[in-house]
This record gives structure tokens, sequence and C-alpha cells, in this order.
């Protein structure tokens, strides 16, 4: 029978309610036991596929081809889960769901309403993420405790504990403790509200974590204990970390997955934290400064490229180098020399972008590096815009543009190098929607691609709408650029690279969604070990 883990949050949002979730994650999975998340997000949005990264951060994509929330990002990273469509529930998708019923007759003439129908609704989907029986399912709520669209939630988490029997469930309730400005005392009364709003809609804590600057020192424990009705040893410290992988050590060192399991009435092994802990002190330490480059649009919101940034950790942490990863806003190349922007580095990477703004300065990226020969990873847009600037600088094609770009008619369909397809895999004004989750890709024998995988045939997620014009493949490869990696039914382009001794490959994919600490992903680490090896000293 699953055990539910939910974990609400208080005081603020972004408090690293994920973090935690997917830390506890970690802990039991190394105890041997199958855990599953599901992340609530009380928006309307059907799903984060169409929020601006600035708002959200990364949209992150599952195997089943979902637009998820970044927290799945997080529990796949740690937990070693792979989680699909229904392991990100939304109000919009809860409401839509219970309005195509409505339409449909099901209610049978009765009045919809929030209880029971919404609530059940949302039952429905914390019962549907742990229909495979996972030993524990964590069940994460978005939001701020007392957000009146998080209510129709709290409702669903109170009835569904009332539901179970009292060890089949537990509630973690994350709050900050805000400590006044210069080293000053902490202090403890949002939380005391947070606890007492909680109380209010029906739910009692079983652990209080605590985010918070420095540690917590008795009084404030015992203080908070009092206030939340809890023994102080259910009060727990999650203090701030400079990685977070350093957090299920933190909450470990508490005995807190101890004291989880035997709540839950559960008595898993002791577990083998070791490699873990080894890949967070390597990530840490490491050795030689590695500082790559990443050139895209959304720099300024640390977590747009979220699993871009993962994935190159694990790879450097992987490879005993210091990663220092700088993100380079994408229009700040289109004014003057890139080398006086991109000489200090040892690798580019361009990842996935949306739009024409800032496309002109990722292509001044990617001829920097082609022509210095310094390692290149292209992501998806980073493929797509590496093409174009082939196509230009070296087919001589001066006028090639992306379909993408075609805003008005200011731009040839003929110079489309990168275009949308119909189902016949010619271009066409006019596409399907997005091509999303994980497809497959065959490598060619002897490519860079190939060395990296070491194996031909790879999956891979995805999500674009153009893809690279087949017609342009001839021109391209008879100018010098391979194609390496092509879907085995369509024949679509996945993987370009340059011939030679330069490390320069782009991918359609996504390959920064698949990687994890414990395995760390193939196209990373290659392109880890290329950029080591041409620092230049
Ligand atoms: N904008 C491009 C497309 O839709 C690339 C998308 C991406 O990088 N994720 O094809």
């Amino acid at each position: 029978m699953t055990k539910h883990v939910f974990i609400s949050g208080g005081v603020v949002s972004s408090l690293g309610k994920g973090v935690v979730s997917a830390s506890l994650g970690r802990l039991l999975t190394s105890r041997g036991l199958r855990v599953s998340f599901l992340k609530l997000d009380p928006y309307l949005n059907r799903d984060a596929g169409t929020m601006n990264p600035y708002q959200h951060g990364e949209v992150f994509v599952t195997e089943d081809g979902a637009e998820t929330d970044l927290d799945l990002g997080h529990y796949e990273r740690f937990a070693d889960v792979t989680l699909g469509r229904k392991n990100n529930v939304t109000t919009g998708q809860i409401y839509g769901e219970v309005l195509d019923r409505e339409r449909r007759g099901y209610y049978d003439g009765g009045t919809v309403q929030v209880i029971p129908h919404v609530v059940d609704t949302i039952k429905a989907a914390i019962t549907c993420a742990g229909e495979d029986e996972p030993d524990v399912l964590f069940v994460e709520l978005g939001g701020t405790i007392g957000d009146i669209e998080g209510m129709p939630f709290i409702e669903a988490i109170r009835q569904f504990m009332l539901e179970r029997p009292k060890n089949d469930t537990v509630l973690l309730h994350l709050v900050l403790l805000p400590g006044l400005p210069a080293g000053g005392e902490i202090k403890t009364k949002p939380a005391q509200h947070s606890a007492q709003k909680l109380r209010e809609c029906g739910l009692h804590m079983d652990f209080l974590l605590c985010r918070s600057e420095q540690p917590m020192h008795a009084g404030v424990r015992e203080k908070l204990a009092l206030y939340a009705n809890l023994r102080p040893e259910r009060v727990i410290d999650v203090p701030d970390v400079k990685l977070i992988y350093d957090i299920p050590d933190k909450l470990r060192a508490q005995a807190l997955d101890d004291a989880l399991c035997h709540r839950l009435d559960i008595a898993p092994g002791i577990g083998d934290m070791e490699p873990w802990r080894a890949f967070a002190r390597s990530a840490a330490n490491g050795g030689r400064s590695l500082r790559i480059a990443a050139v895209g649009k959304y720099t300024g919101m640390a977590d747009s490229y979220k699993s871009l940034g993962e994935a190159l950790i694990h790879a450097a942490a992987a490879r005993d180098a210091a990663l220092k990863l700088d993100w380079i806003e994408a229009e700040d190349l289109e004014r003057g020399d890139p080398s006086a922007i991109l000489a200090l580095y040892a690798g580019v990477i361009v990842p996935g972008g949306f739009g024409y703004r800032g496309a002109l300065g990722k292509m001044e990226a990617i001829r920097w590096a082609r022509e210095t020969r310094t390692p290149f990873l292209g992501l998806c847009y980073g493929l797509q815009c590496a093409v174009i600037e082939f196509a230009r600088n070296v087919c001589g094609e001066a006028n090639a543009i992306s379909a993408e770009w075609l805003d008005d008619e200011m731009f040839d369909r003929e110079n489309c190098w990168v275009t949308l397809l119909d189902n016949q895999g010619r271009a066409t004004p006019r596409g399907g929607t997005l091509r999303l989750g994980a497809q497959p890709c065959v490598l060619t024998p002897g490519s860079r691609a190939l060395a990296a995988y070491g194996g031909e045939r790879v999956s891979e997620r995805h999500r674009h709408r153009y893809e690279v014009n087949p017609g342009k493949v001839a021109l391209l490869e008879a100018n010098g650029m391979l194609v390496t990696g092509r879907h085995p039914e369509s024949g679509l382009v996945e993987i370009v690279e340059l011939p030679g001794d330069q490390w320069f490959v782009a991918t359609q994919a996504h390959p920064e969604f698949k990687s994890t600490p414990l395995k760390p992903h193939p196209l990373f680490l290659a392109f880890v070990d290329a950029a080591k090896a041409g620092i230049r000293s």
C-alpha cells in the first residue's frame, strides 16, 4: 500500500519545497524504497507549456511529452525516477476535466461545485499518480498556504488524509524563518501564523521544516515546536546551502528520513548515500576551473535553463572540473566583437529558445566557436542556429533563415533552412504542433555523437516545432557539416557536427533533461572533456 507524504509551504513561495521533496525522495530511494512524486500547481494554465520562462522558470519535458513544472526535474534528478503527465496536475486541468464532464452530462443535472466535484477530481488525481504503487508518493503543493487558488487542493489533502489510516499519510510544512538585517535575530512569527493558517484549514502538520540563513538554535526550535503543536525533534532545519545536492545529507543528519519512516510505519534498510555524497563533494570542490559560456535569451532568470545548468554540474563533477558557468545575453553579442566577451571561455553552449530576438547573437557565438575551434554544444534551437550560421557563413547563403522568423513577408520561404514540415516531410507554411517527448535517433558510425553515447540507437526528449529543412541537407553536407543523427523513421535531422578535431556537436533534442548526478549525460561528459582538453593557459 502506497504511503503519502504531503508537502506544503508557508510564509513565502520559492522556498525550495521541490528540492526538499526531491531530497527526501533520494534518501528513501537510497534505502531501497520505490518513490514517486506529484506536483500540484494551483494556477489556471493547463500546463507549463505556454508559460514564460521569466515568470515560471524552465518548462521540464517528460518522456511522455508533458510540459511540466521544473520541480519534476528535481524529482527525476534526485530520486532517479522517470515521471510523466500524471505527475503534474494544475487547477486548469482539474477544472477542465470537471467542466468537460459537466458538458457531457456526467453530473446528471446536479449542481457542480468545488466541494465535492473539484475536490474529488483532485483526490482522484492523487490516487492516479500512485497507480503504479510506489512505496511512497510525495505530493507537493505549489504556492503558499492561504493562497485563494490553493484552497481546493488543501481541502483535498485534508479529506485524503482523513480517509486513510493515520500511518498512511504525513504532512510536512516548509516555512521561511526570516532574519532581521545585519545578522540580527531570527523571527518565528510568520511561521507561527502559517501553522495557525494550516489549522484553520483543518490540517495539522507532522513536521515543520524551517528554511533560514543561519542554523536554528535550541530556543527557536522549542518556541516553534510549541506554536506548531509538535515535539521539538519534529522541527527540522533546512539551512541555505551552496549546492542543492547537499540538502539530502542535511536532512539525513537530523534523521528526518528515519522519523518519516517511523511515522509511516515502514522499515527500509539503512541504505548507502556514499555515491551521492561523493558526487556532492566533487561538485562542491572540483579540480581545475572550467569556464563555460551559455548564450541565451532568458539569462536574467536563474531558473530558465535549470536542467542545463544541472547537467553541466553533473558532468563537471564526474570529470573533476570546477565549473564556472556564465550566462551571456545573446543580444550583447550582436554589438561588437564577440571575442571581447567569449575569449575567456573553454566551451560555448547555445541552449533551446524561441523567436528571432537574440538569434543573431546566438549565431555570432556559434561562429566564434567554429572559427576559434572552441568546443561547442548546441541544444534544440542551438542546433537550428548552428545550421543557419553555417548556411550563411560557410555555404554562402547570406539570406538563410528559420521559418520561425517569418512573421511577415520580409523573408523568402526558399531561404528557410529550418522550417515547418507537412506530414510528408515537405517544407510547408503550416506545421503540426510541437514535437514533444522521447524520440529515437540513430547515430552515424565514426561520429563524435556515437563516440560519446557509445551506442548507435538513442532516445532523447524533444520540444520544438521547427526542423532542419530536409531539402537543404545535401548542401550542408557538401559544405562540410555532417548530419550524424537521424530519426529512424522520418529521417529528420537529429544531430549535426563538424568533422576534424574540433568538438562541435548540436542536437535537436534536450539531453539536459535526462542527466542526473549519478548518471551524467554522455554528451555533456564529452563536451566537458573537450572543453577541459582545450583550456588555453
Ligand atoms: N524555437 C525552436 C522550435 O520551435 C526551438 C525550440 C527549442 O529550442 N526548444 O523548433
